[in-house]
């Protein structure tokens, strides 16, 4: 692929939509200069491929595609059949799954069209059939009654919001926590570690219909072989949400009990994460889950889109080729560089290092609230994450802790030498941070100060780190 190809696609679209709305244009520029300058740390961002970004500005964007490859409610979806079915394939091959359905619009999409086909295959209501085989005009009001009675009872068990696990696992702020009567596990406070007995013991008690695996914010390997054990052992259904490691898993970093294809009934993730592919979401199952998944669009997903399938195709055979599995095995060599030049340098972090992708630092050592030090971070050019450490006192609004993650820094193609100094960033810009005060002398969780030379100087030392690792060294914009 010459770089004269990527820059004349990207100058070219920018010069047509320029014609158009120039501020757009101007706006799409700005942000990759932005990109470029900053040091992104976002455990859950990434850099997609210039071949998936142009495959989602195309006419594909124009079709709708209701139903299923070879079965859809539109006419004339011959290609999007073709990129569907490709994107399916490769995740198929690349996870090693018996069916994938690759329509999801994001992760929490994702998660929706799994709960709701495991509802559908679980839970027995005659009226719920009645449903699933399109008698809907049959249903009684009395069907209705009972059908919301029914799914509005079910149980979930996932891990707690402030051990690591996401929202779409049962919590308030999301419909899974109000479809759901949910409980979650945490982790071992000395050790911040997932304690699978408690797990046991908490499936036990509870008696879940689905237990959930994985996390936005845990930065060590589970053992999925152990949590099915649990989950068989109360007849729940296992499902993980992959959405993080999804690139780990991909890259054959996780394999065994810690690749959750093979252990868990029914996986979910994003693509735009550690997978490095579009903005979207998938589910795998086996055969016994695939109809009720295959129903998520009408029934929880809006039509599909098929410029981002054909994205999630090409990311997908990217994602097969011998050097993803480099890639993923260098996202976990730097985190691990990152997370032993921080501690060698005094700083907490949970768990007290990482197995994956990312770090949490509990920065309560530096005197911070996570506001505070996100704040002061991104002031001195480094893009992180506040997030909430295991009992938090800091709650989920200002938290305790710093996410970060090295998905985006290792596709720039930085290694573990960038990673001690990305520590000596890290740690100068929170020693040097002092947390302010309320008008009312009271401590504040959201002000602080940095010298800002410092936080100057320090912007300048990240962008020096990434220049000789240019973002999309084949597009030039100028
Ligand atoms: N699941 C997990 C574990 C996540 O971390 C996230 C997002 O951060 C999601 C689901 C939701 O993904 P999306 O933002 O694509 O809906």
């Amino acid at each position: 692929m010459s770089h004269n190809a990527e820059s004349t696609a990207f100058r070219s679209a920018l010069e047509v939509i320029r014609a158009v709305e120039p501020r757009v244009a101007d706006a799409i520029g700005a942000e990759l200069t932005d990109q470029r300058e900053s040091l992104k740390l976002i455990a859950s961002e990434n850099y997609a491929s210039p071949a998936t970004l142009l495959a989602m500005g195309n006419w594909f964007s124009d079709k709708y595609a209701e139903g299923t490859v070879g079965r859809r409610f539109y006419a004339g979806c011959q290609n999007v059949d073709t990129v569907e079915a490709l994107a399916a394939e490769h995740a198929r091959e690349l996870f090693g799954a018996a069916h994938a359905y690759v329509q999801p619009h994001s992760g929490i999409d994702a998660n929706l069209v799994a709960f709701w086909a495991v509802l559908a295959d679980r839970v027995e209501s005659p009226a719920l059939k009645k449903a699933q085989v399109r008698q809907v005009n049959d249903l009684t009001e009395a069907d209705w009654f009972a059908l919301r009675r029914e799914l509005g009872n079910q149980r979930m068990l996932g891990m707690s919001l402030d051990a690591g696990g996401h929202l779409t696992h049962g919590f308030r702020p999301n419909i899974s926590g109000k479809m759901f009567d949910q409980r979650s596990y945490g982790t071992d406070p000395a050790t911040g570690l997932i304690d699978y007995d408690r797990v046991a013991e908490a499936a036990r008690e509870f008696k879940p219909l689905i237990l959930v695996g994985g996390y936005s914010a845990y930065p060590r390997k589970v053992n999925f072989r152990i949590l099915r054990e649990i989950a068989d052992s109360v007849g729940a259904t296992f499902m993980v949400d992959m959405a993080h490691f999804a690139g780990l898993v991909a890259g054959k970093v996780f394999t065994g009990d810690f690749d959750p294809v093979p252990h868990a009934h029914i996986v979910t993730t994003t693509t735009h994460k550690s997978l490095r592919g579009p903005r979207g979401g998938m589910v795998l199952c086996g055969p016994e889950l695939a109809d009720q998944v295959d129903r998520g669009c009408p029934m929880v997903l809006g039509g599909p889109l098929p410029h981002v399938m054909a994205a999630k195709a090409v990311a997908l055979a990217e994602a097969r080729r011998p050097d993803f599995a480099d890639y993923a095995q260098q996202i976990v060599d730097n985190a691990q560089a990152l997370a032993d030049g921080l501690l060698r340098r005094g700083a907490t972090l949970v768990t007290g290092g990482t197995d994956n992708h990312l770090v949490l630092i509990d920065v309560s050592g530096y005197g911070l609230t996570g506001r505070q030090a996100e704040q002061a971070l991104l002031d001195s050019g480094i893009v992180t994450n506040r997030n909430s450490v295991p009992q938090d006192p800091n709650g989920a609004w200002y938290t305790s802790g710093i996410r970060i993650g090295t998905p985006a820094l290792t596709t720039r193609g930085l290694g573990t030498a960038e990673m001690d100094q990305t520590a000596e960033l890290i740690h100068t810009v929170l020693t040097q941070t002092t947390a302010g005060a309320n008008a009312d002398g009271t401590p504040s969780k959201a002000k602080y100060t940095l010298d800002a030379d410092l936080a100057d100087k320090i912007a300048r030392q990240a962008t020096d780190l990434l220049a000789p690792h240019p973002l999309y060294p084949g597009i030039d914009l100028a």
